[in-house]
This record gives structure tokens, C-alpha cells and sequence, in this order.
């Protein structure tokens, strides 16, 4: 359990040891201005420059590490918490190890919805997330817990159907499997135990915050152009979530200067409008840290 002495608290962060959520979860906190010892090996890293020191552990156990204290916070993917059934507290989505658990059947096979596997044999990765899928619908099928390419268990004749992690969908494509169902949508999260001290749980407020406003400036873009005084309504009816931009009057007469936040998803398509809308000299600068 934590040690909650008198000395100043110093949080623990347990993160993913390898796999796909290890890099990304590492380049966040790098992002958020922690600066760490990164060594394959090591199974403990402190922060210089903030109290907190990060645990790297299989991601699997994250979420029971966090339920029990073990660690304050922990960064993992929300299908491992459910799966696990920990309880803990939700504090971020991540944005990153986006996944879903799908319930797939074979083409060829007459099973077109869930109900259809009544009676049937399902194999997956996530055995209690499935039958919890399946006893809400109250229907009795045969769980089969596999760990690794569960897509062949049907191929070779070990299930009807199964319920795995899919992104992109086509493992189960080039598989001969069709989709049926969603069971969950998944992401990375950060995930904070329950009962923090309240010196412990201020600190975790301000990191959820820092990792927050990294994630938001992620998302969003510096947008600077010059323009004439009469485009900046037709300016702003071009880029969308330019609420309020900062217009500055320039040497020339009028000539304004535009700042703005802008989505940077869509910024792209919104360069040559911006321009048949009288913009010119247009930048656009990443965002390091965004609190609104
Ligand atoms: P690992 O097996 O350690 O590489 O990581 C598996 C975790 O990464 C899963 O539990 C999900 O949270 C996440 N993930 C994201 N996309 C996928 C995917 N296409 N297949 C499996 N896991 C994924």
C-alpha cells in the first residue's frame, strides 16, 4: 500500500511495460514536460522534475494495481479495466490504443446476430466482457478463453464464433469473418484509485490537468494569416471553431492580421478556401499545452 508518512508525497504512475500502449503512454508523459530515464529494463522510473515516480508493469495488472493502491494512477486500455473488473476512478481518455471487442462469425456460417450463437461455442480474448455480453441478452453459449490469434478458432474448428480486439477490422477480413457485434469500445485511459489522501489527490488533479491540456493542444492548431478588413466574415464562416479570433490591424491600410485556435482534423481542406477567401501569408503552428 502507499506509504502515507509525513514526508511530501510523491504519486505512482503505472504505465504499460511493452506492447502497443508502452510507446504512446511514454511519448504523453514526455509531451507533458516529465523528464524520466527511459531503460527497457528497469522496472521503476522517477521523475526529476515532478513527484512522481512510474511503475512499469503488464498492462493486464494495471487496473488491479490502481483498484488496490498499489500505484495512484495508472495508464491503460479501458477494455484490460473491464476485463479485470477493477474499480477505479476515470480521470482521462487518452486518445490513443483505440480498439474494439468484436463478435465475429464466419462468412459462410448461417449466424447473422448475436441471438443466432445461442447454444454455440465462442472463443475470445476477453472471457469476462463476453459473458457478461451474453448473459444481458440472456443467452447460453460455450465460452472459450484464448489469448492469441483468436481469429483462427474457427478455421480450425474450435469455435463458432468469436469475440476479439479488432482496429482497422481487416485481421478479420483477410480471416473469412464477418462483424456482428460491437461488445465495447476501447481506448487508453488514466485511471486514478479511489481514496486518495487529499494531498496525493491534488496532485493527481494537476497531472490529469497537464496530460489534459497536451491531449487538447494535440487536437487544435495556431492559425495566423493576413487579410483584408471586409474577409474576415467570410473568413471565419470558412474554418469552423474559430470562435471569437483575435483580429489585428496591420501597417497597411486595410490590412488585418487573423489569429485563431483552430481543429487541426480539418485545417487541410480549409487552406484553399481560406486563400478564394482573401487570406494570404497563412501559418499554422502546433499548440504545445492548451487549458481552456
Ligand atoms: P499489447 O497486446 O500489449 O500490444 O496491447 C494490447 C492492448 O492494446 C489491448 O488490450 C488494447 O487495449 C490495445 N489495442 C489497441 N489496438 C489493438 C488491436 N488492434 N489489437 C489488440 N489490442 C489493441
Amino acid at each position: 500500500m502507499i506509504d502515507t508518512e509525513s514526508s511530501p508525497p510523491r504519486l505512482r504512475l503505472a504505465l504499460p511495460n511493452k506492447g502497443r500502449l508502452c510507446q504512446p503512454a511514454l511519448n504523453l508523459l514526455r509531451e507533458t514536460g516529465l523528464v524520466f530515464e527511459e531503460d527497457d529494463r528497469r522496472l521503476f522510473a522517477p521523475c526529476h522534475n515532478y513527484p512522481l515516480d512510474l511503475l512499469f508493469v503488464r498492462a493486464d495488472d494495471i487496473g488491479e494495481y490502481t483498484q488496490d493502491g498499489v500505484v495512484d494512477l495508472g495508464i491503460t486500455g479501458s477494455n484490460l479495466l473491464q476485463e479485470a473488473g477493477a474499480t477505479v476512478v476515470h480521470r482521462l481518455e487518452l486518445g490513443f490504443g483505440r480498439c474494439r471487442l468484436q463478435l465475429a462469425a464466419p462468412n459462410s456460417a448461417q449466424i447473422t446476430t448475436a441471438e443466432d450463437l445461442a447454444g454455440h461455442v465462442v472463443a475470445t480474448s476477453h472471457p469476462r466482457i463476453t459473458a457478461e455480453f451474453f448473459a444481458a441478452r440472456q443467452l447460453t453459449v460455450r465460452l472459450i478463453e484464448i489469448s492469441g490469434a483468436v481469429e483462427v478458432a474457427p478455421l480450425l474448428g474450435v469455435a463458432d464464433a468469436i469475440a476479439d480486439l479488432v482496429a482497422s477490422g481487416s485481421t478479420l477480413a483477410t480471416n473469412g469473418l464477418k462483424p456482428l457485434e460491437t461488445l465495447l469500445e476501447s481506448q487508453a485511459e488514466l485511471v486514478a484509485h479511489q481514496n486518495l489522501a487529499p494531498d496525493r489527490l491534488r496532485l493527481v488533479e494537476e497531472l490529469a490537468l497537464m496530460i489534459a491540456s497536451v491531449i487538447a493542444a494535440s487536437r487544435r492548431r495556431y492559425l495566423m494569416l493576413n487579410a483584408p478588413s471586409e474577409s474576415v466574415e467570410r473568413i471565419r464562416s470558412v474554418v469552423p471553431g474559430m470562435g471569437a479570433p483575435s483580429v489585428i490591424q496591420l501597417a497597411d491600410p486595410g490590412m488585418v492580421a487573423i489569429h485563431a485556435v483552430v481543429d487541426a482534423e480539418s485545417i487541410w481542406q480549409r487552406l484553399g478556401p481560406l486563400r478564394e477567401a482573401g487570406a494570404s501569408s497563412i501559418l499554422v503552428l502546433p499548440i504545445e499545452k492548451l487549458i481552456p
